[in-house]
């Protein structure tokens, strides 16, 4: 019993890699090394598979077509509603509005319920450790609006919610902030924040682009007002998203684009719009990578998070671990709750000189500012070298990397 315990609690890496072809690949003679996970996630044979399948066989538009093929496509796209929903557990299927990714998603809060919500005075609250697509929107809607952007601070990749608090006040009326940092790994105290938020009457929207894939989220348990995702974190194709909002607000925000497939009756002198969730999906949507998400969803759900969580942080501590016995290393962002991330400087050196060095050698890391430039303005740094883990990287790779940071080292000092 005991011992069947604990082989279910580990996962076997190395069945997993051989699920994901591009890990087969070499990079310049190197066998690839694959620490740009936070970027975007490569993908199993299953999702190759099903975006192969949906376009051999079944490539229809949906909801408009009674062939076969048009129902065909239809239930596996609808099919796709449901598998996200159950992801992130919202309480119903018209909650679940597909986008193009998160970047999309905070764009149609601001433009829809922002433009019609936001006023002169008004406050909307953010972090400082924002990535840009959960900042430039607020941004605009705030200067159209004669609205103020206030930010929480943040220490050592920690946010102070005791400035948060102070923030806080009956001006308030939305506070969006990032789930996980995709740039320091800090996972947020996001029910908090939220019971704050609603305490002085604001809503909430949650960025879930790296928390998604990582953590277990329960929308209906946080309590958020909305909560974005991105596909092509999660293992599934770039172009397909997820905004969670809930039903209500949904209901009495107005539409995002217009077009095909948002209306119910189209008159030259009204038109009358389509139930959720389809008031915000104009257009021919993604279909085909919309469908495949629910391969990507249902992969990672098979495998199962927790398991793959323990393998993540088991990276991640081995890899800090290591890291910081270099000379002249600092790893920037030393909060307690993190994600498999860690980004670092080191002395004298620049970030995308080690990028150049260690791609070299077939290690891909992010050097850079990381979309989060007033993140690394808090640090008075122009960027950093990030290593994130996925579920298929092996304490092996992060040898590699030691191994490529060493000799980088003694070519550029
Ligand atoms: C990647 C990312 C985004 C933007 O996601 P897109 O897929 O580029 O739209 C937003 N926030 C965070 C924290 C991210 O990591």
């Amino acid at each position: 019993m005991i011992q069947s315990n604990t082989i279910t609690k580990e996962l076997d890496v190395y069945a997993i890699r051989q699920q994901f072809p591009a890990l087969n690949r070499q990079v310049k003679g190197q066998p690839l090394v694959y620490f740009d996970n936070a970027a975007t996630t490569q993908k199993p044979q299953v999702v190759i598979d099903a975006l192969v399948d949906y376009y051999t066989n079944y490539n229809a538009n949906v909801h408009r077509g009674i062939h076969t093929l048009a129902e065909e496509a239809t239930a596996a796209f609808e099919a796709s509603r449901d598998a996200a929903r159950q992801f992130i557990n919202a309480s119903s299927r018209e909650e679940i509005i597909f986008t193009r990714g998160t970047t999309e998603g905070i764009n149609l809060v601001a433009y829809t319920w922002g433009r019609k919500n936001i006023k002169a005075g008004d406050e909307i609250i953010i972090t400082e450790m924002e990535h840009h697509s959960n900042i430039v929107p607020w941004q605009i809607l705030c200067e159209e609006k004669g609205a103020t952007l206030k930010m929480i601070p943040q220490q050592d990749g920690t946010l102070l919610l005791d400035e948060y608090k102070k923030l806080l006040s009956s001006k308030t009326k939305l506070v969006s902030v990032v789930h996980v940092s995709n740039a320091l790994g800090t996972v947020n105290p996001v029910e908090e924040i939220i019971k704050l938020a609603h305490q002085a009457g604001a809503k909430v929207l949650i960025d879930g682009a790296q928390s998604t894939v990582h953590l277990d989220i329960d929308v209906q348990a946080l309590d958020c007002d909305f909560f974005a995702f991105s596909s092509h974190k999660v293992y599934g194709p770039t172009g397909i998203g997820v905004l969670y909002g809930k039903k209500q607000l949904l209901e009495a925000m107005p539409p995002f684009q217009g077009g095909g497939e948002m209306i119910k009756e189209v008159t030259l002198e009204k038109t009358t719009y389509a139930d959720l969730p389809y008031k915000f999906e104009a257009g021919t949507p993604n279909i085909g990578d919309a469908v495949v998400l629910k391969a990507a969803l249902d992969y990672v759900s098979k495998i199962g998070k927790a398991k793959i969580r323990n393998h993540e942080n088991e990276l991640l501590a081995y890899a800090t671990e290591q890291l910081v016995q270099l000379p002249g290393l600092r790893v920037i962002g030393n909060a307690a709750n993190k994600v498999s991330v860690v980004s670092f400087v080191i002395d004298k050196v620049h970030p995308q000189d080690i990028g150049i060095l260690l791609d070299n050698r077939g290690i891909a890391v992010r050097t850079g500012h990381h979309c989060a430039q007033p993140l690394m303005a808090c640090y008075g740094i122009p960027g950093t070298i990030r290593a994130s883990f996925a579920m298929y990287n092996t304490k092996e790779e992060i040898d590699s990397l030691i191994t490529g940071l060493q000799k980088a080292l003694k070519m550029l000092l």
